[in-house]
């Protein structure tokens, strides 16, 4: 079992100071959505578990089983088991789809035990079915020319054939049409279970109705304001997050 642990995190951007002692720890199997109105610094938390130069630590750990995550370079980070899909996906000209996760996959394997092409490109055409993906955009450039919601199912789809330990989703149900959502969802419940944990980051209650965390927590300001089990995001359903703001005497 892996674990992932965020100690009185405190993250600046251009020395605002936008996380103000974030503290989280899940464990491989739990999936926790992370809610709360935009521009409280979900994305922030995101950006700083990865590694983005433009997010800068001031205090706090991030530890995975125990290593401190922090002292990692980006690319250490995805080596070690940590994966984002970004809310705004970027293009990569010039990197087919296969080639760009097949060199993803072998990046987390020993020198010498790279997976073999073929096995990769079964599971890769498997991967791709399953999420309803024509075969053609495995030889497309990353994400270029995607659609928003073909780029949603293209980060599932690195997700699911990486399998890292730990996948954070940040707002994968932005742009996606009813169906595509159940798709998405999909692939993330069959990922569930002994090894994999998943932060879903998400404005929005209609997601969890197709992938039921089993912690959720909301963030305000910059902190996690509050946190239970899927019942919560149930009440910021019916009452927004004013209701928590105005009980919990959070200022704006
Ligand atoms: P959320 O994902 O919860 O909507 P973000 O983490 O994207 O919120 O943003 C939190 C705050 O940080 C916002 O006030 C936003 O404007 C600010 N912010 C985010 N990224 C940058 C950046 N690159 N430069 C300056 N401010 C930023
Ligand atoms: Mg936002
Ligand atoms: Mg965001």
């Amino acid at each position: 079992m892996s674990t992932l642990q965020i100690k009185d995190l405190h993250v600046s951007i251009e020395g605002k100071e936008i996380l103000k002692g974030v503290n989280l720890t899940m464990n491989s199997g739990e999936v926790h959505a992370i809610m709360g109105p935009n521009g409280t610094g979900k994305s922030t938390l995101s950006s700083a578990v990865m590694g983005h130069p433009s997010y800068e630590v001031t205090s706090g750990e991030i530890l995975l089983d125990g290593e401190d995550v922090l002292e990692m370079e980006v690319d250490e980070r995805a080596r070690a088991g940590l994966f984002l899909a970004m809310q705004y996906p970027s293009e990569v000209t010039g990197i087919t789809n296969a080639e760009f996760i097949r060199s993803a996959i072998n990046a987390r394997r020993e020198e010498g035990d790279e997976l073999p092409i073929m096995k990769y490109l079964k599971q890769l055409d498997k991967t791709m079915a399953g999420l309803e993906m024509t075969e053609e955009m495995a030889e497309r450039y990353v994400n270029e020319g995607f659609s928003g919601g073909e780029k949603k199912r293209n980060e599932i789809l690195q997700m699911m054939m990486i399998k890292p330990k730990f996948a954070i989703l940040d707002e994968i149900d932005s742009g996606l049409d009813i169906d595509a959502l159940k798709i998405v969802s999909k692939g993330v419940n069959e990922m569930r279970g002994g090894e994999f944990g998943c932060m879903i980051i998400t404005h929005y209650q209609r997601l969890l109705n197709y992938i039921t965390p089993d912690h959720v927590h909301v963030m305000m300001n910059g902190k996690i304001a509050l946190s239970g089990g899927p019942e919560l995001a149930k009440r910021l359903e019916a009452e927004g997050y004013e209701g928590i703001r105005s009980e919990l005497g959070i200022e704006l």
